[in-house]
């Protein structure tokens, strides 16, 4: 399955919640997800005798390398990369993309305070997925480029998460790329794993009902799902879209 989890990705939690009353404000912001970030990670003797930690130093290096070959070489990562750029927030892969261990509930994020990109080095070891990370990750960043995205405000959250869900995740189900099933089926299929996948994602990132997020991404859904800025298009997978996508970049006016 090369999908990525459903749950896989969080945003991270913002040192604002730290201002307020602390136990209930940063449990209700979110999860400590990304512990190397926050100074907070040391390998578990229990994990290195499984063999999970003490080797951080090779999964990182293996990690950049895997950033680095996607930034060169993958058409949908270079597309996005191209738009942050003509939108005004070019990305410098030292600078903005950083691969850390991460709690192994969650294959990336997307930190707004310091608009860096977290790859987690040790749950997405494979190249598709880190592709899947920084693509997805890529969006948040230019909705937060481009609409000054409040992470805080549950409606931006929603939004922002339907919009990643909806250009890689989920166009890669089978039945979009197959054309068997009637075309009302398979568009009520994606929008069913749109929904899905960013209730997951909304979830992780805030511990918030699922009925109070369900309404929110409702409401919010009908606009965020046909907004399909920078690509243009949702990606099927198997197809030719993703170049595609990258030919057609120039008539976007994105810099490639
Ligand atoms: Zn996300």
């Amino acid at each position: 399955m090369e999908s990525p989890k459903s749950n896989t990705e969080t945003e991270i939690k913002s040192e604002e919640s730290k201002s307020e009353s602390k136990e209930t404000k940063q449990e209700a912001w979110g999860y400590d997800l990304y512990p190397e970030r926050r100074g907070t990670f040391t390998p578990k003797i229990s994990n290195i005798l499984l063999g999970k930690e003490g080797k951080e130093n090779l999964e990182k290096i293996k990690c950049e390398k895997n950033v680095y070959h996607c930034v060169k070489n993958s058409p949908i990562v270079k597309t996005m990369m191209a738009a942050l750029k003509s939108s005004g927030c070019p990305i410098d892969i030292r600078r903005h993309i950083s691969c850390e261990v991460c709690d192994y509930s969650v294959s990336g994020g997307y930190d707004p305070q310091l608009n860096q990109i977290v790859v987690c080095q040790n749950v997405s070891t494979k190249e598709g997925m880190v592709q899947g990370v920084l693509t997805h990750e890529m969006i948040h960043m230019f909705d937060y480029c481009r609409n000054h995205l409040d992470f805080r405000n549950m409606e931006h959250l929603a939004c922002t998460e339907i919009r990643a869900a909806n250009l890689t995740h989920c166009s890669f189900l089978s039945a979009w790329s197959q054309g068997d099933a009637s075309w009302i089926k398979i568009k009520k299929a994606h929008e069913d794993c749109v929904k899905t996948k960013a209730l997951y994602s909304v979830m992780a990132v805030r511990q918030i009902g699922k009925l109070e997020a369900v309404e929110i991404i409702e409401k919010v859904f009908p606009k965020c799902y046909n907004d399909m800025e920078p690509l243009g298009r949702r990606m099927r997978r198997n197809s030719e879209d993703m170049h595609r996508v990258f030919r057609e970049a120039a008539y976007y006016g994105y810099d490639i």
